[in-house]
């Protein structure tokens, strides 16, 4: 059945340090957390139809404070940490072959990477959720609509969350203005 795929689903970050609030994720909110049940609920919905693919906010402990982001957030995701681990409920979707590491917001080849894993031909759509809407969603889904001009490229919104409601808002009209499909559940 692999070749009906017609779709890709990128989850960015959904990690410990973004999304495990309860238990301690250095960046983590309650509303990231609250969103992960939802998350995953689609990605069983999806499993038979999508590819899905995860981005890992991932920071050599040593360069963390040579970088911007070293200038401004406390230390999160740093490398081989807790922190860094994709959340357990979603564990069951990951594999080695699936998870791109990055150590900046926007993952920089996805053409070549996506290219060396799926049949792009019989790809029809790309869809993007996690966090944070506002840095690295947008940057990612911006990224993926320079590289993959003839797809479509969507932002499920809804299972996604940002360092404010407010920027949350502003990453939705950023990408609509950038003909990023901007889409909810049923
Ligand atoms: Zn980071």
């Amino acid at each position: 059945m692999e070749n009906t795929k017609d779709t890709i689903i990128i989850g960015i970050d959904i990690q410990n340090g973004f999304a495990n609030k309860s238990q301690g994720g250095s960046l983590a909110s309650e509303k990231a957390e609250s969103i992960v049940p939802h998350i995953r609920d689609f990605f069983k919905k999806m499993l038979g139809r999508a590819y899905i693919f995860f981005t890992q906010d991932w920071h050599p402990k040593n360069r963390y404070y040579s970088i911007k982001e070293g200038e401004i957030f406390p230390e999160h995701c740093i490398a081989g940490t807790w922190d860094a681990e994709i959340v357990e409920q979603l564990q069951e979707f990951v594999t080695k072959e699936n998870v791109v590491k990055k150590e900046t917001f926007g993952y920089l080849e996805w053409k070549e990477y996506l290219t060396s894993k799926v049949d792009m031909t019989k790809i029809k759509r790309i869809i993007v959720v996690g966090f944070a809407s506002n840095i690295c969603v947008i940057s990612n889904l911006l990224r993926l609509r320079a590289e993959f001009p003839d797809i479509e490229i969507v932002f499920r919104y809804d299972l996604s969350s940002g360092t404010t409601e407010f920027a949350h808002q502003a990453a939705i009209e950023i990408a609509k203005s950038c003909l990023i499909e901007v889409e909810e559940g049923d």
